[in-house]
């Protein structure tokens, strides 16, 4: 029988496979905190179990932290990790500093089915899920290996958003244990205003992280009506606007913000121009409690698509907020590291032939003037 590893479990999980070897709940916690807290990966390290305890871990479980492929360090101090998940397939995670938080993006697929024309993770197609372990080993990584390189004791990651490569919500089995440990206070402890997942609108599994594991919510809106989200985002098609709407005004009740952040990927002349902002603000104003923020596109040759331009983005910010929406639009980080997510990763194993479908679907827009990948 293989190896459990142990990065695959929640506390509770923990707990459970501590049971099976006749071990009390309170094990499990000292455990946990070993793993997480302390990122020990050997239970010979782990002083205050049992020996008896730690033989038997040591023939059944390991703590399998995820191989690094590669590391990018930004002048600006991102850093980009690519992970190797076996089979040919590599996965991201970004951490951006910045002067009042330190945020992990991370990964939860190698590769995404959802297929967005301005994502080069879409592009790539869809390989397979992220299992827990792999989702949470970013994490895992990223903070032990900062805590080592700054010599600092304490937590360096204070906010995880799921918005590297896949769609979080298509993975949710494997995803709400990772989240449940990022919160976890014999975890990572963060807050669940500081843990977003972020979604192209998987309308059910919005309903349902409500009541598992409310954390904040970003959805990747980039159209205002069903006809160009449904070119953009194929996704719309099974779940339109309207009814994703109406899952965000739901989530409200049980999130941890009082808003839901509306990512809006700039795209010069597909959907940035006033008549857009114009529809953009009918469909949220006095309806969807949100906050607007717009990313300048990331381009990637196979797109077609162009970033808008500086003045282009300032206007659109412009009439959204003279009407009341909170707009912001996103810096660009780590430039000089690579471009869009799902970029360094190159190809995923793809098992569904998305970059074909999507060259044999015509972009229904004109672009207007010469405009990032981005994930959601
Ligand atoms: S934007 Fe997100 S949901 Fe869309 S293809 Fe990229 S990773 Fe998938």
């Amino acid at each position: 029988m293989s190896a459990v590893n142990l990065l695959d479990f929640d506390l509770d999980g923990l707990t459970a496979y501590c049971e099976q070897l006749g071990e009390k709940r309170f094990r499990a916690v000292q455990l946990f905190r070993w793993i997480h807290q302390k990122g020990a990966t050997d239970f010979d390290q782990m002083s205050d179990l049992a020996k008896s305890l730690r033989a038997k871990l040591q023939g059944s479980a390991t703590i399998t932290p995820l191989k690094v492929i590669s590391e990018h360090v930004s002048s600006d101090g991102t850093i980009k990790w690519l992970f190797d998940v076996g089979g040919g397939n590599a996965v991201e995670s970004v951490y951006i500093p910045e002067d009042d938080r330190a945020t992990l993006c991370v990964s939860s697929q190698a590769g995404c089915a959802v297929g967005c024309r301005f994502c080069s993770t879409g592009h790539q197609g869809f390989s397979r899920n992220l299992s827990t372990g792999e989702i949470i080993a970013q994490l895992w990584f990223a903070e032990h290996n900062l805590r080592q390189r700054l010599g600092q004791s304490e937590r360096v990651i204070s906010n995880v958003v799921m918005m590297g490569m896949g769609e979080p919500l298509q993975n949710y089995n494997a995803l709400v244990p990772a989240l449940r440990t990022m919160l976890d206070d014999h975890g990572y402890g963060l807050s669940r205003r500081r843990v977003t997942v972020s979604t192209s609108g998987v309308v059910p599994m919005i309903e349902r992280l409500k009541a598992d594991c409310p954390v904040a919510l970003a959805v990747s809106l980039h159209a205002p009506n069903d006809a160009l989200r449904d070119e953009l985002v194929p996704l719309n098609r099974k779940y339109p606007i309207a009814e994703l709407m109406g899952a965000c005004v739901d989530y409200l009740q049980a999130a941890p913000r009082d808003f839901i952040t509306f990512e809006y990927c700039m795209l010069d002349g597909v959907n940035d121009t006033e008549e857009h902002a114009r529809q953009l603000i009918a469909l949220v104003r006095h309806k969807v409690p949100c906050k607007l923020n717009l990313i300048p596109f990331n381009p990637f040759p196979e797109s077609g698509l162009k970033r808008s331009s500086n003045t282009r983005v300032q206007a659109f910010a412009k009439i959204l907020i003279e009407a009341g929406i909170v707009t912001t639009v996103r810096k660009t980080r780590g430039d000089d590291i690579d471009a869009a997510c799902g970029q360094l990763a190159g190809e995923v194993q793809d098992r569904t032939r998305a970059h074909e479908r999507m060259l044999r679907r015509p972009i229904p827009i004109t672009p207007v003037q010469g405009g990032g990948g981005a994930s959601h």
